[in-house]
């Protein structure tokens, strides 16, 4: 059973009033080390994303440059590291964990990984485990995350189109993918199907991708391209294909609800009356989340990012490595950086011009 019932605990603020703290469970509430980590804007952080590598078996265009130069592997984390990292913010109260990458299941024993986690989900302190995948795995590893833990699975997919999928893949194929979109289906977990929203690429497919996922009961969230890392001859204005735009051609033809329901993070939902179906609609770019954000990011090689799109980040890997067997020291970096969480970020695509871009590539800092 993999379940634990949240208890919302008050908290004093420095003003003295008190203020509902959401989703902390009983077990790190008792934790004597571990109060919850509360950043300045008093946003409880409760979810983590890890990028297990900066490595990946596909080039998407919107992603990578063809040639991109990967980490030395001694400078990566290594799956202890990993785990000694991901528990220590589980005893701190985070509770929803999210591996990423790169693509998280090129990384050589990830199986490992996952099978370590699985003894937090069992104790109740951690409530969800699950990853964000293009799928070329999947037939594979399906089984084994379900056996883990794993009861949902984020999937990468563009286009359902064989030649347009090797196009903006790079080295990716169709088939492959949809094996393993059958596969995780197969296995019992729940798949949404993520697309990046690409101006004079998927357009055409718009309505296809919404019934191919009906057809399936899958959930589908589009995202809005971002100006991440450089990829090389492409250019992000050309890509870029506003979600509100889109948004307007579903309602062409659907009914869209409303949905009240909030994950902390950039994406809104709404539920199409003719189907069923939840459609999401991820736009990092506006700043309509930032003040719910409950998350932050860690990467590969052990550093963490308060903000998906600022450039701070703590590098925590020294206290881990400095100090083993004692995790304290660690403990002690990642409240700090917590308290460095930016209240928002800053990118802008206003006057036809990317500011506000980050260095990184989505690959290094986990999407
Ligand atoms: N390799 C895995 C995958 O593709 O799902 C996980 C890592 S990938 C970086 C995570 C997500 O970020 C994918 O859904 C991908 O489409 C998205 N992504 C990558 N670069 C992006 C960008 N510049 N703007 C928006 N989304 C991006
Ligand atoms: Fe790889 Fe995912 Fe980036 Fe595509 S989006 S290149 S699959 S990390």
């Amino acid at each position: 059973m993999f379940h634990t019932p949240n208890l919302i605990t008050p908290h004093r603020r420095s003003n003295g009033q008190d203020h509902p703290l959401p989703q902390i469970s009983a077990h790190n509430r008792l934790s004597a080390m571990t109060a919850p980590l509360i950043d300045p804007f008093q946003r409880a952080i409760s979810y983590l994303r890890v990028s297990v590598t900066d490595r990946c078996d596909f080039r998407c265009v919107y992603c990578m440059s063809e040639n991109m130069s990967f980490l030395p592997k001694k400078e990566l984390l290594t799956l202890e590291e990993l785990d000694r990292m991901c528990s220590a913010f589980i005893d701190m109260g985070v509770e929803k964990l999210r591996i990423t990458g790169g693509e998280p299941l090129v990384r050589r024993g990830i199986m490992t990984f996952f099978n370590t986690m699985t003894r937090h989900l069992e104790s109740g302190a951690l409530q969800e485990l699950t990853l964000t995948t293009n799928g070329s795995q999947l037939e594979r590893f399906a089984g084994d995350l379900f056996a883990a833990g794993v009861r949902r699975v984020n999937i990468s997919l563009d286009t359902l189109d064989d030649q347009k999928f090797a196009d903006i893949t790079r080295w990716g194929r169709l088939p492959q993918v949809l094996r393993g979109v059958d596969a995780a289906q197969k296995a019992g977990m729940r798949v949404k199907i993520n697309v990046v929203a690409l101006k004079g690429f998927n357009e055409d497919e718009l309505f296809d991708l919404v019934e191919w996922c009906a057809g399936r009961d899958m959930d589908l969230t589009f995202i809005e391209v971002m100006p991440m890392g450089d990829i090389g001859n492409e250019d992000r204005l050309d890509q870029y294909w506003p979600l509100k735009d889109l948004r307007a051609r579903l309602a062409e033809r659907y009914t869209l609800k409303e949905l009240a329901e909030r994950t902390g993070g950039p994406a809104r939902y709404v539920a199409l009356e003719e189907t069923g179906q939840k459609i999401g609609f991820i736009t990092p770019l506006t700043h309509n989340f930032c003040e719910s954000c409950n998350r932050v990011r860690l990467t590969c090689t052990g550093e963490l990012y308060m903000c998906l799109g600022q450039e701070d980040m703590a590098d925590l890997r020294p206290a881990l490595r400095n100090h083993l067997g004692d995790d304290t020291a660690l403990q002690t970096h990642i409240r700090e950086a917590i308290t460095r969480k930016p209240k928002g970020h800053d990118f802008d695509y206003a006057r036809q011009s990317v500011d506000g871009r980050v260095s990184r590539h989505m690959s290094h800092t986990g999407g």
